[in-house]
């Protein structure tokens, strides 16, 4: 009989308390980042736990590499700004980010053509061409510079190499999380723990309620040897030639976006949101190790069709293909409030409103598990239904729940309360001093340092694209 499926126990063990602090973030992704930034931006001890050897989670292992979803077309304004801005700002300083100016938006057919092929386009709109908005291009690389400048800059506690695996908790609160590690299994302890895994790794852990969620999963991969001129001379003068062929190279990936190649602010390197593969889970190994295969075998089958056939494809090579398999949705929280599609639709307000995506608004309630004390989550694993998920999931609104839920962290500590009793007015107050938008007013009309500080971005970074 085979011994597969069957349940064994092992000793209990005692374990070594290897740090302390006042937020312990688990997860260096785009969220986790934001919420060790704004948790010691005021004033806590923090520790920021990731598995691998850097920060950045999908916007940099998983090459994800175009910050969008951060432009409201109904107020026609940057709609996601604090830590995001910061980050994009810094990258665009290192020539590795480039964004389209004010005065490009919209579809003046020069705007159009030079920066369709950066997907700086809002894909919301149901016309076509999609209109030119505010997104930002960037480079896998200069997100971990600037995240690992910016952690040791905020005195962040950072330990890497150390994969999460349950979670502590006393009498229905959490106390801090146990990791796998080289040194072998470690204790560190938190008054508050975020969970910022990406698949609510800490809240299952904890038996926090959560959602079952499942959306395709992706090898993302580059392309570099690229003549971008050339490719996009072809795609102008021979549309019907073009298309043909376009069709043929979907087919060989085996889904894909309508541009299934982008520009990266590296020369003649492009970046490729595909292979597209459905029926897979992102936290079955099956399933990833799956994905891995199958999605090489898309990837290398469309090299050989490009290199023979597509005009400045010719002489391209793979650079990489992403080292964190493309997870876009998995375990969702059921918190305190779960996000819908109507909402999103319908741009619900919420009095206490803490974070904005595109053009809709999420409540603090979304970061809050209903069973479980001194756990947040935030990134995207937050308390949504699987289809308001696939709608807001993108790295802007992510960071835009990092950033609220360190800082709520933050209040909770200072305050002497329970993260879910945070006074969330006192939150946005503070949320808006720090320049983010917690989306509790109509910012078009006030004048806040949120919408100031989107204002001088834009300004100063006029000549640097
Ligand atoms: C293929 C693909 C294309 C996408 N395209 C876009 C796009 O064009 N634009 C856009 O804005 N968004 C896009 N998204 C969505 C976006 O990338 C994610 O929703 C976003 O990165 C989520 O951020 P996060 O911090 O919540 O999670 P993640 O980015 O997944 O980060 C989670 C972090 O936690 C760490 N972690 C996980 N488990 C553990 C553990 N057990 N122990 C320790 N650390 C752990 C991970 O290593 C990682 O660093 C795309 C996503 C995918 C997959």
């Amino acid at each position: 009989m085979s011994d597969v499926g069957v349940w064994i126990s092992q000793p209990a063990c005692n374990i070594k308390v290897a740090a302390k602090a006042d937020v312990v973030v688990v997860g260096g992704g785009p969220a986790g980042f934001s919420a060790a930034i704004s948790a010691a931006r005021n004033g806590v001890k923090v520790i920021l736990l990731e598995r691998y050897n850097y920060l950045g989670g999908l916007a940099s292992g998983g090459m994800v590499l175009l910050l969008d979803d951060m432009w409201d077309n109904h107020l026609q304004e940057i709609s996601v700004r604090g830590v995001m801005l910061t980050v994009i700002e810094r990258m665009a300083a290192m020539g590795l980010a480039t964004y389209p100016r004010a005065d490009e938006w919209g579809s003046d057919p020069a705007s159009l053509r030079r920066w369709t092929r950066w997907g700086a386009f809002d894909f919301h709109t149901h016309s076509k061409p999609h209109p030119i908005c505010f997104a930002a291009a960037f480079d896998p690389d200069a997100w971990r510079r600037v995240a690992l400048d910016m952690v040791q800059e905020h005195r962040i506690q950072l330990r890497l190499h150390s994969w999460f695996s349950s979670t502590l908790v006393e009498d229905g609160k959490v106390k801090g999380v146990i990791c796998n590690t080289k040194e072998g299994t470690e204790a560190i302890l938190g008054d508050v723990v975020i969970d910022a895994t990406g698949d609510l790794d800490v809240a299952v852990s904890a038996e926090a309620p959560y959602i079952g969620g499942r959306y395709m999963l992706t090898t993302v991969f580059r392309l570099g040897g690229v003549d971008t001129d050339e490719a996009e001379r072809f795609e102008r003068e021979e549309p019907e030639a073009f298309a043909q062929m376009d069709k043929e190279i979907k087919q060989i990936l085996g889904g894909s976006w309508g541009l299934w190649w982008l520009k990266t602010p590296l020369p003649g390197v492009v970046w490729c949101n595909c292979p597209h593969m459905l029926g897979l889970d992102g936290v079955n190994v099956e399933d990833l190790t799956t994905a891995e295969i199958k999605g090489r075998k898309h990837i290398y089958a469309t090299l050989d069709y490009v290199r023979g056939k597509l005009p400045g494809f010719e002489r391209c090579f793979v650079v990489d293909v992403a080292p964190q398999t493309g997870v876009r949705q998995t375990r969702l929280l059921e918190g305190e409030y779960v996000l819908t599609k109507e909402d999103l639709a319908e741009r619900t307000r919420f009095a206490d409103s803490i974070a904005r995506g595109r053009d809709y608004y999420m409540p603090y309630r979304v970061l809050v598990p209903k069973v479980i004390e001194n756990l947040l989550v935030a990134g995207r694993h937050f308390s949504a239904t699987s289809q308001a998920q696939k709608m807001s999931r993108e790295i802007p609104p992510c960071m835009a729940m990092g950033e609220a839920a360190g800082t709520a962290a933050a209040l909770s500590l200072d305050a002497g309360v329970l993260v879910r009793n945070v006074d969330t007015s006192t939150l946005q107050r503070t949320l808006r001093t720090q320049g983010a938008d917690p989306g509790d007013q109509t910012s078009r009309n006030a004048d806040i340092p949120a919408l100031a500080m989107a204002r001088r971005f834009l300004e100063t970074h006029e000549k640097s694209n």
